[in-house]
């Protein structure tokens, strides 16, 4: 599916979205990822969601990318017997380790070690902190809390407790059996919610053994101080600002996502900035003007994907939301000052000959009238350097690998296109022009550049560059068959 914009959309599914015309309608309408949330829904919400997907790249032959999201170490309380409470402000409420439903006056909160290290005057924050509770007294099964902050609490709300240090391991046993479940149906982003340390990372990818990119969610302050580490050995990073805006004082969180867009932009991994972009799209047709600055700002800071969480899963407008993120994308990267500070930000980190290459490819493209850079990619990490360039013509990925597209839907401005295995260079350059005309990148005769690494199915060699017109003689010239 072509796109007029470089930044992509990132859509969760939901019971609000679930259907196979709903997910088609948000594939059209924009979304190139779609976030499957272990969190909720059962193993077989899970599978339909992934097979609809499925069936839809295939209908409409459109490599589409989909991310499941472990839910981590993420306490969580548990389910009421009326599916939701108000409490207020002032009032008690107990949570305990009981399993029985929630009423107005308790509810389990089935995690020991929390009570385990608790203190009197800690404090609990409920579903991204609109609630907070301070504990009055407790034992090793129960806290009797008061209702600081008040609001609605509902089925299985995030718990957080920023200043109790928790002793959790990095996947839980229902982590476990989610990777393994997703990564048996196929999937091709693996995210790691709550990520401390890098060995949290290392830990996952063992497991995956190769099904799935690993994506980081930055949600603690603990991964914060080992970003370095942990973006090293992650494919991807998700700026989770839900969970980070509990963690950390809420100020604190515009200025780490600048960091780190930034720390992944001159790394070329991919970056996705999360959670309440469009929030008032929950229950409204039309966003709020702070909002829309919200999704420009990550736009501008040059984040490779934007992310809708309620707001397509479990929203009253998951398209026309998705519809917005596309329009707002599309008019910011037509404003000059996009440009501007898109190549003021560039790192231009030259460590390596395929740092070169791309980075020719780019200037190339910006001294002349070409049209597209393509690339002959196995492995994606070509397109990856390309796109750290932030290019003004588009980004053609061509690939043999399924996987690859799927894995590149994350990456900015990369379009791909599925090419049988080649051989030759020469055979990449036939495709890459043939490609270009045929989906509308390039006109007869316009130029194109092509990149790739020869010899094929070496990562990491991007060693060649041409500059090819689109036209049968050249075709006839490089293939005469
Ligand atoms: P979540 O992660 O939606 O799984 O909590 C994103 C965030 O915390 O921002
Ligand atoms: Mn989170």
């Amino acid at each position: 599916m072509r796109r007029h914009r470089n930044v992509k959309i990132v859509a969760t599914l939901g019971p609000a979205s679930d259907d196979y015309l709903t997910i088609k309608s948000l594939h059209l309408a924009g979304a190139d990822v779609f976030r499957l949330n272990m969190s909720h829904g059962t193993h077989d919400d899970i599978a339909q969601r992934h097979k609809t997907i499925r069936i839809i790249e295939e209908e409409l032959n459109s490599p589409i990318g989909i991310l499941a999201d472990l839910q981590g170490p993420k306490l969580r309380v548990g389910e009421f017997e009326n599916d939701f409470e108000t409490l207020t402000e002032g009032q008690g409420f107990r949570l305990d380790l009981k399993s029985d439903l929630g009423t107005s006056k308790r509810v389990s909160l089935p995690h020991p070690e929390i009570f385990a290290a608790l203190s009197n005057g800690s404090v609990l924050l409920v579903n991204d902190g609109k609630i907070k509770l301070e504990v009055k007294s407790f034992g090793k099964d129960f806290a009797d809390c008061i209702v600081k902050a008040g609001g609605v609490i509902s089925d299985r709300k995030g718990v957080n407790v920023p200043d109790v240090i928790l002793p959790l391991a990095a996947l839980s046993d229902k982590d476990r059996t989610d990777l393994e479940f997703a990564c048996s149906l196929g999937i091709d982003w693996l995210a790691l919610s709550f990520v401390q340390r890098p060995e949290d990372v290392r830990e996952a990818r063992e497991l995956a053994k190769g099904r799935a990119a690993i994506l980081s969610k930055i949600e603690k302050p603990a991964a914060l101080s080992k970003f370095d580490d942990i973006l090293e050995c992650s494919d991807g990073i998700m700026v989770a600002r839900g969970d980070l805006g509990v963690e950390l004082p809420v100020q604190n969180v515009p200025p780490v996502q600048k960091r780190l867009v930034r720390a992944c932009r001159a790394a070329a991994k991919p970056v996705i900035v999360a959670t309440q972009m469009l929030e008032s799209m929950i229950e409204s047709p039309v966003p709020t003007r702070a909002e829309v600055s919200d999704v420009a700002t990550a736009i501008y800071e040059g984040a490779d994907a934007i992310m809708l969480s309620a707001e397509s899963a479990a929203g009253l407008y998951p398209v026309d939301a998705v519809q917005t993120m596309d329009n707002v994308a599309v008019e910011v990267e037509s404003d000059p000052t996009y440009r501007e500070i898109i190549e003021a930000s560039r790192n231009a980190r030259r460590n390596s000959v395929a740092d070169g290459i791309v980075s020719a490819a780019r200037e190339i493209a910006e001294t002349t009238d070409i049209k597209a850079i393509s690339c002959y990619t196995q492995s994606g990490t070509t397109a990856l350097l390309i796109a750290r360039e932030k290019p003004r013509v588009p980004i053609i990925a061509m690939t043999s690998e399924i996987e690859t597209a799927r894995r590149l839907s994350l990456t900015w401005g990369t379009n791909t296109l599925m090419s049988g295995a080649k051989q030759r260079f020469k055979e990449a350059v036939v495709s890459a022009v043939r490609g270009a005309l045929s989906e509308g990148y390039a006109v007869e005769n316009d130029q194109i550049v092509i990149t790739a690494g020869v010899p094929f199915n070496i990562p990491g060699t991007t060693n060649i560059l041409r500059v090819a017109p689109c036209n049968e003689r050249m075709i006839y010239a490089m293939d005469p068959e």
